[in-house]
């Protein structure tokens, strides 16, 4: 094993009041999905101010490509942070508040880009010695605008292409300071479905003129609880959730049409597709036999995210280097979904967490939850583990 740099985690120490100001400015000024510009400029000066070697803008809108080339010859390793915020009203009475109005960073990305400048500065810092090149990916629209995607359909795995991505997400599930890895599927893949059924509306009185589409859509409910139970592998997870359904204005008229969302989530790439076949055969069956139609729009999300084992053992060799075996646990696999899989399609990497959860600061919120904040001690955990990986991949490959 390479033995822990002994002196990252002092630097870290040092710069992490930087670290934590950014995260807070960033928080104050919270933009959404591919929208980030304020964001990408503040990125884009920081890394100017570095005097990195190259700096590529404008990517799939907003995002950023740093490029740090080592003094020494090596492999190219990537890392990833998302920068979107979520169309949330943050309710915390703390003096970083969003300045926006229904715009918050409820998900923990403004720690992610802070962090990953902070990392950005440890590597340079020691950019002599690097053997090799740091890619450093400021990712635009990770909350369900498929910003990763779009990077990758820019090109920026095209010169350099990377030998290996990592990526981290606070999480706030987590103890604070706590690495959590998984030597697999760490987040699930997602699809979306969007459906109109069109009946025959009437007299509440008098169902047998109608073809009653909330009768329909509730038949088409239930059956489509099967996937799960009964298409999918019972040892692979997966969900089929309905998040609206909608249909009707009084209680004594049945409406011509109802209409229904959700979405299907899933580990493996046939699971998705066997859950879309019998959705569509479900749907479409389903309404032809109450002589209603049926019309599908069905969105190919995000592949779940599953890391390489060896990408993941580099990430726990390093978690146990720099703060030892105690904080550094198995990861359970998450049910949310995470574009940073859009990477790993291409190369191989690790997607990890780090706790940010501290019940005696308050910091108990969740992801996505007005009050979510964290524990921003837990950010020298990431620094590190974000620098600290880097450099051990990259020494470990020369
Ligand atoms: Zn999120
Ligand atoms: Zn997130």
């Amino acid at each position: 094993m390479v033995a822990a740099p002994p002196d990252l985690l002092r630097d870290v120490d040092e710069i992490l009041p930087g670290v934590v100001a950014d995260r807070r400015f960033l928080h104050q000024h919270p933009e959404l999905a591919l929208q980030e510009y304020e964001t990408s400029r503040f990125i884009v000066d920081r890394l100017t101010q570095l005097g990195f070697d190259e700096v590529r803008t404008g990517i799939a809108n907003t995002g950023v490509v740093g490029i740090l080339r080592g003094g020494q010859p090596g492999k190219t390793v990537a890392l990833r942070a998302d920068m979107d915020a979520l169309p949330i009203d943050e309710e915390n009475e703390v003096e970083y508040k969003s300045t926006v109005s229904g715009v918050m960073h409820a998900c923990g990305h403004d720690a992610h880009v802070s962090m990953l400048l902070g990392a950005a500065r440890l590597l340079t810092e020691r950019k002599a010695d690097l053997p090799g090149t740091v890619m450093f990916i400021f990712q635009p629209g990770e909350e369900g605008a498929g910003g990763a995607k779009k990077m990758v359909e820019a090109g920026i795995f095209n010169d350099p292409k990377p030998d290996a991505v990592f990526g981290l997400h606070i999480w706030q599930d987590t103890p604070s300071g706590v690495v959590e890895v998984m030597d697999t599927v760490a987040m699930s893949g997602i699809d979306a479905f969007q459906v109109t059924i069109t009946g025959k509306g009437g007299h509440g009185a008098q169902p047998h003129t109608t073809i009653d589409p909330i009768v329909v859509g509730a038949s088409i409910v239930n059956a489509l609880h099967t996937i799960v139970s009964r298409s999918f592998d019972p040892v692979l997870p997966g969900v089929v959730t309905l998040g609206t359904f909608h249909a009707g204005q009084a209680s004594n008229v049945i409406p011509a049409t109802a209409s229904f969302s959700g979405t299907v989530r899933f580990v493996q790439p046939e699971q998705a597709a066997v859950a879309r076949e019998r959705f569509e055969s479900l749907v479409l069956g389903i309404a032809a036999s109450f002589g209603a139609t049926a019309e599908i729009a069905y969105f190919n999300g995000t592949p779940a995210t599953i890391n390489t084992p060896a990408m993941a053992q580099v990430v726990r060799e390093t978690g146990i280097a720099l703060f030892g075996e105690d904080r550094v646990i198995e990861g359970k696999m998450k049910g949310p979904s995470e574009d940073f899989s859009e990477f790993m399609q291409l190369v191989p990497g690790c997607y990890f967490f780090v706790g940010s959860r501290n019940e005696s600061k308050g910091y108990i919120w969740g992801h996505h939850h007005p009050k979510f904040d964290i524990d921003e001690d837990a950010m020298a955990t990431g620094v590190s583990m974000l620098a600290g990986t880097a450099m051990r991949y990259l020494e470990t490959q020369r």
